[in-house]
């Protein structure tokens, strides 16, 4: 019978070795090869060469062909010194695989050498606690926690739609959550506006948003932003860096602030809107679909505006809009499932029904289309001046 070695020697002969220093100055070079990392988890995780794929050599032969379907790839497989991806390169070529060589000493000689390698983050035992509901679903996974804990979204308005898109965007692990309101809570708030609390009243809504998010969960943090979007403001606060705005405004002029801001920086809007029993939702997606202007170009004359003084809602539509939005803010960061764009979701609460219609991008859309005519912000009159606030969504 052949010991260890000799079938290790074997092997080596039948497949082709490259060095750590050749593998670096290949990686350098137009059309790189892939790199395939065959440790154990706990390796891995203690640092990987940058860009390689994981696959534990116990797992190699079952799982290779979903991740590398390409078997003409050129793929440099690695260990943590080079017998393990040895096999594994033997086995790669029994699979079909045309082009694969071992990265001869393996990780320990790569970082010997001083060459540059990465850590992965990894959720602590209470993260993986808290979102073990997350790491259950294979469109999440630890993957995709570790992206929603280095998101960053933006959240206009703490009202009714703020509310929900809040507290679940800050229960799913949303890192950063940027909250821009102006106003104090109400009383006539609380029939909806379930962030906020009885012993908030009078205390500026992001303050009190930000204390009940936080008190959620320790792993978000709060940009409160105490004002009232306008085009003063609209380029500071955009500047911090967003992936996602959630839009809850209650008015047209943050509306289209919002829309104008949003094209010309590039981050998807997730769009709400709510009167009575009836809401709206959709995602205005710079590039992928319409822009609130391609919908709706420029705000109506103040005389054919709704009278928002007498805009009521049902306490609880909010509730349901507004977790729709949270819902498509998380598949836009983890860039998964259908979201909205191009389609406007309707909910009738009294008929319980949702509707859709598809909405697309207007080439003539005076912000997005092919000749913009506007380039600069417009301040429009708040059409409620004269009849009070209206109904804060
Ligand atoms: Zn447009």
């Amino acid at each position: 019978m052949p010991t260890y070695r000799e079938i290790l020697a074997q092997v080596k002969a039948e497949i082709d070795e490259v060095s750590s220093l050749e593998t670096r100055d290949r990686l350098a070079q137009p059309d790189p090869p892939l790199l395939l990392d065959v440790r154990e988890l706990e390796e891995w995780q203690e640092g990987h060469l940058p860009g390689a794929l994981h696959i534990e050599r116990g797992n190699l032969e079952s799982r290779v062909e979903a991740l590398l379907p390409q078997k003409s790839a050129e793929i440099v497989v690695y260990c943590a010194a080079g017998a393990r991806s040895a096999f594994a390169a033997k086995t790669l070529l029994e699979l079909g695989y045309t082009t694969v060589s071992s990265m001869s000493g393996g990780f320990t000689d790569w970082k010997r050498n001083g060459f540059e390698y990465e850590t992965p983050k990894v959720l602590s035992p209470e993260q993986r606690s808290r979102y073990s509901r997350h790491l259950l679903i294979p469109e999440v996974g630890e993957q995709g926690q570790q992206k929603l804990l280095e998101s960053r979204v933006l959240l206009i308005g703490a009202g009714g739609l703020g509310s929900p898109a809040s507290l679940y965007l800050a229960a799913a692990g949303v890192g950063t959550l940027g909250i821009v309101d102006g106003d104090v809570v109400d009383d006539s708030n609380l029939q909806r506006q379930i962030v906020h609390s009885t012993d908030r009243l009078g205390e500026p809504k992001v303050l009190s948003a930000k204390r009940t998010i936080e008190a959620l969960n320790p792993d978000v943090h709060v940009e409160a932003y105490q004002e009232r979007l306008t085009s003063e403001n609209v380029d500071r606060i955009l500047a911090a860096g967003w992936d996602v705005i959630v839009d809850g405004a209650d008015n047209f002029p943050t509306r289209y602030l919002v829309n104008d801001a949003s094209v010309w920086n590039d981050i998807p809007v997730v769009h709400g809107s709510i009167y009575r029993f009836e809401g709206q939702v959709t995602v205005f997606h710079p590039g992928e679909g319409p822009c609130y202007r391609c919908l709706f170009p420029f705000p109506p004359p103040p005389e054919l505006a709704p009278s928002c003084a007498e805009g009521g809602v049902l306490g609880v539509l909010p509730g349901i809009v507004g977790s729709v939005q949270a819902s498509e803010a998380l598949k836009l960061i983890l860039g998964t499932g259908d979201t909205l764009a191009g389609r406007l979701l309707l909910f009738d609460a009294l008929a319980t029904t949702f509707d859709e219609v598809l909405v697309k991008r207007d080439p003539a859309c005076p912000v997005c289309g092919d000749q913009p005519t506007i380039h600069e912000y417009i301040d429009y009159v708040e059409f409620c001046a004269m009849a009070g606030r209206g109904v804060a969504q």
